[in-house]
């Protein structure tokens, strides 16, 4: 089957059997408990809904077809993801190779393992191999990519850095959250497990949080899923249902985002109060030629640098009437935000210069508007600003 075919059927096959009723659309199961028959074992699989859950179940056959992979797991948000993940491979006096410009949430998290649990991080500008490949040392365990960036929109070479790190016997995970299965496949170009927030472009209606991690290695995925029960971060049944449905759409929908975002990309880098446009689909971006390589489109999210400080950013930003200032992405709604204060205020002002958050930094997620109507929003908001 093919992406948008599995994006619709995978997981909610109609059960057209003895007892079956033939729902088209699964149910969404809210039952805590399960009963069963006998003492020793249960009679159709499921004991507590945290262990295990039909329509979670059904979501987590869908996440791990859409990357190609053997198996998924889908958590109550996408930090939980993380936090299970990192608590399943790391222990303390292990090393992690991450990129430096990474979503903030997830820098927050490595503090924490790194303060109370003494595993090492070095971050590293991951866009040039050899950055990677000398930070790697005798108790590195795992390098943790994210391609593109958020907010910068850095890539990095995932087939390049896998390599690397097979060699040495270290595991690759990356966070795909930005580009999504429909324009990248890390586990395809070598990395060994990928995690998500479905918060955004997965679910793609901003009215669900969650996470989600998909991988095809069967002796980490049982410790996964161990912990999983374990920690109980676990996905709500109702917010399963969101997930399943939102993903049906998620092909047609990273069409638009890719398309309605090179327009205004495109629209940005002409502007004369425009400095710089960070987007991988743009000729002028440093990785153009990578992003064609590994990507099959370059989604929804770009950034850029206004001619202007602070307050020429605060006036271009309450001046807008489509676009909501508003944190996340991903969702049909565009929707716009300024890192140094908003998402990447976490990290001090030294941090995020060292990797590129200047205060003149926008961050557009580009929704499913008309494109005209958003150009227009902008164009008025420029106005309004110089
Ligand atoms: C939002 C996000 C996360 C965290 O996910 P939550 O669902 O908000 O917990 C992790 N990585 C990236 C790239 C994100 O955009």
């Amino acid at each position: 089957m093919k992406f948008e075919t599995k994006a619709i059927h995978i997981g909610e096959e109609p059960n057209l059997e003895e007892g079956g009723t033939g729902d088209v659309v699964i149910p969404i199961h809210l039952s805590s408990t399960f009963a069963r028959k006998e003492v020793e074992k249960p009679t159709r699989g499921y004991e507590y809904s945290r262990t295990g859950n039909p329509t979670r179940d059904a979501l987590e056959k869908r996440l791990a077809a859409l990357e190609d992979a053997q198996f998924g797991l889908a958590f109550s948000s996408g930090m939980a993801a993380e936090t299970v993940l990192a608590l399943t491979l790391l222990n303390s006096g292990d090393h992690v190779v991450a990129f430096d410009d990474l979503y903030a949430g997830t820098r927050r998290l490595f503090d924490i393992l790194n303060r109370n649990f003494k595993v090492e991080f070095t971050y590293v500008d991951a866009r040039y191999l050899e950055n990677v490949e000398t930070a790697i040392k005798p108790n590195t365990k795992l390098i943790w990519l994210e391609t593109p960036t958020n907010p910068l929109m850095k890539l990095c070479d995932i087939r390049a850095i896998s390599e690397i790190a097979k060699e040495k016997g270290i595991l690759v995970v990356v966070d795909n959250t930005f580009a999504t299965p429909y324009f990248q496949k890390p586990l395809k170009l070598g990395a060994d497990i990928v995690v998500h927030s479905t918060t955004k472009f997965i679910n793609g209606h901003s009215d669900s949080v969650g996470g989600a991690i998909m991988l095809s290695n069967e002796e980490i995925y049982a410790k996964l899923k161990f912990n999983q029960n374990a920690i109980g971060a676990i996905l709500s049944p109702f917010d399963s249902y969101l997930v399943l449905r939102g993903i049906k759409t998620l092909a047609i929908r990273m069409e638009k985002h890719n398309d309605n975002a090179m327009k205004i990309a495109t629209y940005l880098e002409s502007h004369s109060r425009v400095k710089k446009v960070n987007y991988p689909g743009l000729k002028s971006h440093p990785q153009y030629e990578l992003a064609r390589k590994q990507m099959s489109g370059f989604s929804g999210v770009l950034s850029f640098e206004i001619d202007g400080g602070i307050r020429e950013v605060k006036r271009f930003l309450e001046n807008l009437k489509i676009f909501s200032i508003a944190e996340s992405l991903g969702g049909v709604e565009s929707l716009i935000e300024h890192p140094a204060t908003m998402t990447h205020a976490y990290l001090s002002k030294d941090e995020r210069e060292k990797i590129g958050i200047t205060d003149s930094l926008i961050r557009v997620s580009v929704g499913l508007e008309n494109v005209d109507d958003l150009i227009e929003d902008l164009d008025n908001a420029f106005k309004h600003a110089f």
